[in-house]
């Protein structure tokens, strides 16, 4: 059975959290003389020389009603790459515990755990991209904490069958991650919905993907109450500045826009992908639940320089266990792709 308390990292269970100026006083006041800000403004025209709500609570409020959580079950980051190291930092205890990754999949699990000096334990997804459940079960021992799973998957763009998931969460004591940081681009549902059913899932999402906010860093983790009071106390107390509060307050307002943008990707990655066949040099392309295919050509590195010569950058993936012969290209707009395509016409 899973119990919060069980795995929770031991500096953690009794740690007192850093208690900001903005936490101790929350309602409003005409001087704020408690924060050692610059009184007289900021260079700027924005309120910037005041300190941010440490838990953005507007923020939170306009995802609470685009995804459906309450507030409280949502937790964000510093990108969602934070959110990766803050469940290293409350969950696993450094020398200690590991945790189960199934590569090939997103790089960060395994070096947040190695800056975090958490073990991995790595079982390979099947020549199908799906997870080998025998050989997880086989690894898990007392110490694993968390185990991540990327859906759609980074790089190889496919869905993990969602039974398999749930067969993890039914049966691990510890976290399992779901990191849907492509989920927009999915046939699949989100497994946000599961949260109540699940008190040992964390699902990731970012604003970096479909939303088109990269630049922002701003992730989200949706979980149980407990698990984000814990990523609460353990992130740093300011962790999402007020510039990238305010634009992404902003942002969520564009639900229609990012909708499209997402139906325009989707019909450019079918023309992509159908393009991409007619080359002579392209021996495989994997089915994509994300806005980027996986390609498997007779000569990746061959193919990777001749696109750089020509000023066009995609990610040469072929060292990777897997994705030998493999480039992860991302799509582009409907002139991109055009100018890519064009260009792989000429590689010989
Ligand atoms: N998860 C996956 C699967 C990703 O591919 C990425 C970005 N490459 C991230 C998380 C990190 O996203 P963010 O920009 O929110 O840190």
């Amino acid at each position: 059975m899973f119990n919060l308390n069980n795995i929770l990292r031991e500096n953690i269970k009794n740690l007192t959290p850093y208690s900001s100026a903005r936490d101790e006083f929350q309602g409003e006041a005409s001087v704020y003389l408690d924060a050692n800000e610059n009184a007289f403004g900021s260079p700027l025209d924005e309120p910037y020389n005041r300190y941010p709500d440490p838990l953005q609570y507007n923020v939170k409020k306009r995802l609470s009603e685009i995804k459906g959580v309450p507030v409280r079950n949502i937790f964000l980051g510093n990108g969602s790459d934070e959110a990766i190291d803050i469940l290293f930092r409350s969950f696993c205890n450094p020398g200690v515990d590991n945790v189960i990754l199934v590569p090939p999949t997103y790089g960060m699990y395994e070096v947040s755990a190695n800056i975090n000096d958490i073990k991995t334990k790595k079982v390979s997804l099947t020549e199908e991209f799906q997870l080998n459940l025998e050989g997880i079960a086989e690894e898990i021992d007392q110490n694993t904490k968390l185990i991540f799973i990327c859906s759609p998957n980074n790089p190889t763009g496919n869905s993990i069958n969602r039974d398999d998931v749930e067969t993890l969460l039914n049966n691990f004591d510890g976290i399992v991650v779901v990191d849907e940081a492509y989920i927009n681009f999915s046939r699949q549902k989100t497994f946000i919905q599961e949260l109540t059913e699940y008190s040992n899932l964390v699902v990731l999402q970012t604003l970096s993907k479909a939303w088109g906010l990269a630049g922002l860093r701003v992730g989200m983790a949706f979980a149980s109450e407990e698990i984000i009071e814990v990523m609460n106390k353990v992130k740093p107390p300011y962790n999402i500045n007020e510039s990238s509060q305010q634009l992404a307050l902003k942002a969520l307002a564009n639900v229609e826009q990012v909708n499209n943008w997402i139906k325009e990707t989707l019909a450019q990655r079918d023309k992509l992908v159908l393009s991409l066949k007619d080359l002579d040099f392209v021996l495989d392309i994997y089915p994509s639940d994300a806005n980027f295919i996986l390609v498997k050509t007779t000569d990746p590195k061959g193919i990777y320089n001749f696109l750089v010569q020509k000023g066009i950058i995609v990610r040469d993936r072929s060292k990777i266990d897997l994705c030998e012969g493999s480039l992860r290209i991302t799509v582009g707009t409907p002139a991109e792709n055009e100018i890519l395509i064009d260009t792989l016409k000429n590689f010989k």
